[in-house]
């Protein structure tokens, strides 16, 4: 048998996203105004299942590109190759370079694949009405939107690289085509999260009345 749970929604409360103030919606009028700061009330976000479809599949692909594109080319003394992401992670750990590696390792490839595959399993679930676990379904989803910002991590070594480098003439660092495809999985990858709606994960749970 189902569990069933009162939802905020179901008793015609709303949330507002800019100052979360809980109000109650008379009726289900369709453009209700947060009483305290105006912003305009809605009880799940607007398309939010096809908005963060999009955003993951658009995530997915630039992640190909990202991963296969040179992100950064280091020239000492007129030598230089471009390095891939992966190829850059071999060489600062053939070059004894560990925390760095492992860093560089865990923000480019492991946090960003495992939030597009937490996204997709929160979609999915979310499509096909699953009732498993909510609540860890919804703690699943804050871990997401946390970690996220840390994968930004590695732009930032490369924009600290690049600054540094440019300072001395011994050496230059340019960004590739990678870094841009990177940088768009991760921002593309933040607004996915933002527009999720985690609230629906519980509207499963509900009486099957609408
Ligand atoms: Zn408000």
């Amino acid at each position: 048998m189902k569990k069933l749970y009162n939802t905020a929604a179901h008793k015609g409360y709303l949330l507002c996203h800019t100052c979360h103030l809980l109000s109650k919606a008379a009726t289900h009028v369709h453009s209700i105004h947060c009483p305290r700061c105006g912003t305009r009330l809605h009880s799940r976000k607007p398309n939010s299942l096809s908005r963060t479809w999009a955003l993951t599949l658009t995530a997915y692909i630039l992640y190909i590109p990202a991963n296969l594109l040179p992100i950064m080319t280091v020239t000492m003394s007129g030598k230089g190759e471009p390095d891939t992401i992966f190829s850059g992670v071999k060489e600062l750990v053939l070059g004894g370079m560990w925390p760095l590696a492992l860093l560089i390792f865990f923000a480019s490839i492991t946090v960003p694949v495992l939030k597009l595959l937490i996204l997709t399993y929160l979609l999915l679930s979310v499509q096909f009405k699953s009732s498993w676990r909510p609540k860890e379904r919804t703690i699943l989803y804050r871990i997401t939107e946390t970690v996220g910002r840390w994968s930004m991590i590695d732009i930032f070594v490369i924009a600290i690289l690049v600054a540094l480098v440019k300072l001395g003439a011994l050496a230059t660092i340019e960004a590739g085509a990678g870094a841009v495809a990177f940088g768009g999985v991760v921002v593309i990858t933040m607004f996915a999260a933002m527009s999720f709606d985690p609230r629906l994960i519980w509207d499963a749970l509900e009486n099957d009345h609408e």
